[in-house]
């Protein structure tokens, strides 16, 4: 779609298929995809497909077309490894929240038992 798509940025590259993800989740506003560092197995995160900067830029329509979506994608990580027992949703808005990538995300941060191994 014209006007939505940013070319420099590295999200909008991944929702094109210009640079390769792992998709978890996707539809015609949202995609959730492996985060490449992963803080915890299965690390995911999810993004409106317009590239917005971060939260502050957020209309009802968008919020509700990301936000709505998180219990779902929260479910299925939980559903496809029965070792997740929890998750974390953490969303950084502006460098001073230790936002990296200026497309707004929100991750999803499957969590473990200590007999699992995991952080
Ligand atoms: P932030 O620090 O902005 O909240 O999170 C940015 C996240 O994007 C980081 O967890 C980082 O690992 C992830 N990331 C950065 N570049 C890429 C990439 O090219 N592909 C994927 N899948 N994740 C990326
Ligand atoms: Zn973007």
């Amino acid at each position: 779609k014209e006007g939505l798509t940013m070319t420099d940025c590295i999200f909008c590259k991944i929702i094109s298929g210009e640079i390769p993800s792992t998709t978890v989740y996707e539809d015609d506003q949202v995609k959730a995809f492996l985060d490449i560092t992963q803080v915890t197995p299965g690390h995911t995160l999810v993004v409106p497909k317009k590239h917005v900067v971060d939260i502050f830029e957020y209309d009802e329509e968008l919020a509700q077309a990301v936000f709505s979506r998180i219990p779902k994608i929260a479910r299925a990580l939980k559903n496809f490894d029965p070792r997740v027992k929890g998750v974390n949703i953490v969303n950084n808005n502006g460098e001073v929240a230790y936002q990296s990538v200026f497309h707004s995300h929100i991750h999803l941060l499957p969590r473990y038992t200590k007999e699992d191994g995991f952080k």
